[in-house]
């Protein structure tokens, strides 16, 4: 296993190394990044206070707030409860029970970390810490997972979800001591970013690593298809008078800037240097790991991964499992220097 890891680190450094040698910018790779938003660390998040008795609010320990966007009400449901519907909707359950494990103690700590920084409620939902959307992570009811997947999912699979929240029951990831902010996405594309590169905060345990198993997920490559006049006409929307044709954007549109995790920081249109995550923005992009390739009258976006690319890679968790990794060994590869803890 670890010659299978450290082959695929050499081919993968190999491929990072293409985007520096700049073939046609135009016709060659970039990456770009998602919308949730970095908060800053706190200082006061010590692991010795993490007992869930400290959040205000809470009625009965095992009991959190919960911020329901569907209903728009606060809901007061079970902790691990929680954790369970959080794991069925942000990952598949036909996934490895390691990576499911991996996700329920993601789950886990985003809820912490939220239930400790949002103590008083969050700005957006001032009543509960965290809410049930993709502002902060997906929840859905049992029910509603059912009505959704159908019974023969929930008969197939959520005995499996149940299974790896029990069997991390109460762990969460510190560093140095402190909750994390565990970040996750869909798929990296083969390499993680570092935070900085996508949400301008540096975090110590959000940095860059290889991420090279995720040849099943489904959106490791796809792309968009817009004729060169929309093409045009987006951009110039957006970023007022450039210089575009038809016949120049091999020229006018540069390679700028590319982060360590292989994604496009900056691209230069006609002089003017515009961030990879306007890109994505502006053509609907799955990540900001992105190239261009014009054919005729037509421009097809290729794209690689799926996310913002910080932290752990769903699929990338996935991939580790079925090599054999277990979860400790996923959350340790993805988050830098954490340790697996047991909540007070
Ligand atoms: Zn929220």
């Amino acid at each position: 296993m670890l010659n299978r890891l450290i082959y695929a680190l050499i081919v993968f450094a190999m491929l990072l190394s293409i985007p520096n040698l700049s073939l046609n910018f135009f016709e060659k790779k970039m990456n770009l990044i998602t919308a949730a938003e970095i908060h800053e660390t706190e200082k006061e998040n010590n692991l010795h206070d993490i007992k869930i008795v400290e959040t205000p609010e809470r009625e009965e320990p095992n009991l959190i707030k919960v911020f329901n966007n569907k209903t728009n009400e606060v809901m007061v449901i079970d902790f691990e409860e929680y954790i369970k519907g959080v794991v069925a909707s942000e990952m598949p359950g036909e996934f490895n029970i390691e990576a499911l494990k991996a996700q329920s103690v993601t789950a886990r700590t985003y809820l912490l970390y939220r239930m400790k920084k949002y103590a008083h409620g969050h700005p957006e939902h001032s009543d509960a810490p965290i809410c049930t959307g993709i502002h902060c992570q997906v929840w859905s009811s049992k029910d509603e997972i059912i009505k959704s997947k159908g019974e023969e999912w929930y008969e197939a699979y959520w005995g499996k979800i149940e299974e790896a929240v029990n069997s991390t029951r109460g762990q969460i990831l510190t560093y140095e001591g402190k909750i994390i902010e565990p970040l996750y996405h869909s798929t990296s594309g083969g390499r993680t970013e570092n935070s900085e590169d996508v949400f301008s905060v540096a975090v110590p345990y959000l940095r860059s690593v290889e991420s090279p198993y995720e040849e099943e997920a489904p959106k490791l490559y796809d792309s968009v298809k817009v004729s060169v006049g929309q093409f045009i006409e987006k951009i110039k929307s957006q970023y007022g008078h450039v210089d575009l044709t038809e016949n120049n954007l091999d020229e006018k549109i540069q390679l700028g800037e590319v982060s360590e995790g292989g994604k496009i920081k900056t691209v230069i249109i006609d002089g003017k240097e515009v961030s990879g995550r306007e890109i994505r923005s502006l053509f609907n992009l799955n990540s900001t790991n992105f190239s261009f390739i014009q054919t005729g009258n037509e421009i097809e976006i290729l794209t690689t991964g799926y996310g913002h690319g910080v932290g752990m890679s769903q699929w990338g968790a996935e991939g580790m499992a079925n090599k054999g990794y277990n979860y400790e060994e996923i959350l340790k590869h993805y988050y830098t220097d954490v340790e697996i803890v047991s909540m007070k």
